[in-house]
Formats: C-alpha cells, structure tokens, sequence
C-alpha cells in the first residue's frame, strides 16, 4: 500500500467527521478548518455519507474521548499524551477550549503522523486564528518549520511508525517526552496500515519503554466472516490491502496481541458493546438524527470495529466502560 493512499484515508476520516459534526451528532469546532474540502480517499468533503457511518464515527469520537478523559483524571496532568498517526484529529484543541482550566489537562500532548499529513497540520495550525488560539495563542512561544510545529505543550511531528526507534527518539529529543511520566497512546484507525511486524514491533517498543502507560486504539477486529470480507474487499479497491494488518484477528487475539507487547493488562470491547455502553439518552438523541433502513447492517459493523486498552501502573488495568 502506497505512503499515499495511506495518508489519504485521514482525508476519508476527517471528512466523515465533518459530516456527522455538521448534522449535529457532535461538537467540534476546529474539524472544517482541518478538513479538505473535496477528493479524499472515499469521495472527502462533504459528500454525504450514509447514516450507519457519521452514527459510528460518533460513537467512536465520544468513546474514544470520554475514556481519555476518565484515564486523565485518573493521574493529573503530570501525564502526557501522543496520538499516533494523529492526522486532522482535533482532540487536544477540543480538550483545552472545552475545559481550559481543568487541572488534568496532559503536560504535553504529541500529534504524530507521516510526513505529507504533519505538513498540512502544520500549515492549517498556523494560518488559521481559532486553531492558533486553541494551542495557546500569543500565550506560547511556537516553533515551527514546514513539517513540524513546537507549541509546548503541543507539538506536531513527522513520524513512521513503521520505525519504532525512530519514532521514540523523535518523541524524547523533538518534543522532551519524559517516558518516566505516565503516558497515554491513542492510536484511531492506525495500526491496520501497518505491515503486521512493524505494529507488533512499535507496541512492543512503546510497553517496554514507557512503563507507566497506556494505549487506547481503535481498530477494525473479526473480519475474517462475510461482512469482514466484504469491509476487506471494499479496502482492496480503494488501494488499501487490510490482510496482512491485525485487522482479521478476533477480540480475544487483540487482547493477547497487547500482552504479549508487555503491557500487563490489556482489554477489548467490540463497537457493538462500546454503543450499547454508551449513555441511553446520548444515543437516544443521535438515533433521532437520521433514521436507518435497517438496524442489522449498523449492528454488524459495530461487531466488525473495536476498542482496544491496554495499561501498566498507574492506569487502572481496565477504564469502567458503563460510566461512560
Ligand atoms: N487517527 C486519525 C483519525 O482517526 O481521525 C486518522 C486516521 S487515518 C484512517 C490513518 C492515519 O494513520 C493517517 O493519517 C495516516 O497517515 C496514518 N499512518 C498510517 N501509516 C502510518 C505510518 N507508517 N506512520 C505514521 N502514520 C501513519
């Protein structure tokens, strides 16, 4: 799979974002600003999408935050958080106009993402007033060249996950990680794009050098069954080849898969179970937004997504999904 397609499917995720944030499902201030307006990896800008997508890029967006922030609070902001092939994600922006003053906000906060992808997040942050002012404003001294930006606490860089060791330096020496302090990994829709060795590599090397850490990660899981061939088979023709990912694993292999990097606790919910989580009248509300034909097919492509947590001291060894 080409470095391109691959930076392009952040173009297809920012875009569905966009939609689902624009019929209301969700906030998010800062995503038009870092959206394209057209092209992308399944038709981007505003196309429509169908209901079933923008319901669960909702569910995956509240999930994903609201776990992150229960894991915050849980260790105060001595802690830091890198989001790995971050892409046009908006979180840190969100999180720090949403509660800026609250006393758990991370002490720094990396967005990393291959290179082409870290330039275009670069030049949006600096040309665009409400992003600068979300970063801190004039409040901050910001470094910046064309593919890297240092705002601390933020910082945007270049980096391949397909080399472990590269990507560690980059974070200690670009950005002044402390892999002493605890440490929080998000990795949305990620990893699949990795060959299998280089994910399992980058997990083990992320565990063993950061002891008290935890990663978040979302991913396809079980598409070993006809809808998985199908989801597979609709990849393929948009040059994007899942099979040697860890997508077609089962829950129970994702699991092992975190443990065996070294994390000593490690926990995965299908989507299915994540929405059925999620507070009654949050997805009462969005329900009411667009109706769907059908409830199966959604109720299927939730089996086929999950979230995986995995964590070392002192994150709790499993974030309690029903208090979401
Ligand atoms: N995490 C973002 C989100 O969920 O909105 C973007 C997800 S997008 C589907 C996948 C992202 O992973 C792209 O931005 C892509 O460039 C990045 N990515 C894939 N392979 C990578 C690699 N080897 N190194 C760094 N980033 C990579």
């Amino acid at each position: 799979m080409s470095d391109l397609v691959v930076q392009q499917t952040n173009d297809d995720a920012a875009a569905s974002k966009r939609h689902a944030v624009r019929l209301g499902y969700y906030e998010d201030p800062f995503i038009a600003a870092v959206s394209r307006g057209g092209g992308g990896f399944a038709g981007g800008g505003d196309a429509s999408k169908p209901p079933e997508i923008s319901r669960g890029y909702w569910a995956r967006v509240v999930a994903l935050r609201a776990i992150l922030i229960s894991l915050l609070r849980d260790v105060g902001c001595r802690c830091q958080v890198v989001n790995l092939g971050a892409g046009s994600d908006t979180t840190y922006m969100c999180l720090c106009t949403s509660w800026p003053q609250a006393d758990w906000l991370p002490c720094k906060w990396v967005d990393a993402d291959l290179q082409d992808n870290t330039s275009r997040k670069v030049l949006q942050v600096t040309s665009n007033r409400q992003l600068l002012e979300a970063i801190g404003g004039d409040e901050v001294d910001i470094v910046h060249n064309r593919h890297e930006l240092h705002a601390d606490p933020y910082h945007i860089v270049p980096a391949d996950l397909r080399d472990p060791a590269a990507v560690v330096s980059t974070l200690r020496s670009s950005c002044g990680l402390d892999a002493d302090l605890p440490t929080i990994f998000l990795a949305e829709c990620v990893l699949v794009y990795l060959p299998v060795e280089s994910s399992e590599k980058l997990l083990a090397q992320l565990a063993n050098q950061f002891t008290k850490s935890a990663l978040l990660h979302y991913e396809q899981v079980n598409l070993s069954d006809r809808f998985g061939e199908v989801m597979l088979s609709n990849f393929r023709s948009r040059g994007c080849d899942l099979a040697g990912s860890a997508a077609c694993a089962s829950e129970d292999a994702q699991r092992q898969r975190l443990l065996r990097a070294g994390w000593p606790a490690a926990a995965v919910w299908t989507m299915r179970r994540v929405y059925a989580a999620l507070p009654q009248p949050a997805t009462a509300r969005v329900e009411r937004i667009e109706m769907l034909d059908e409830r199966e097919g959604f109720d299927q492509l939730l089996e086929h997504y999950c979230i995986a947590y995995a964590a070392s001291s002192p994150f709790p060894s499993e974030p309690d999904l029903a208090n979401r």
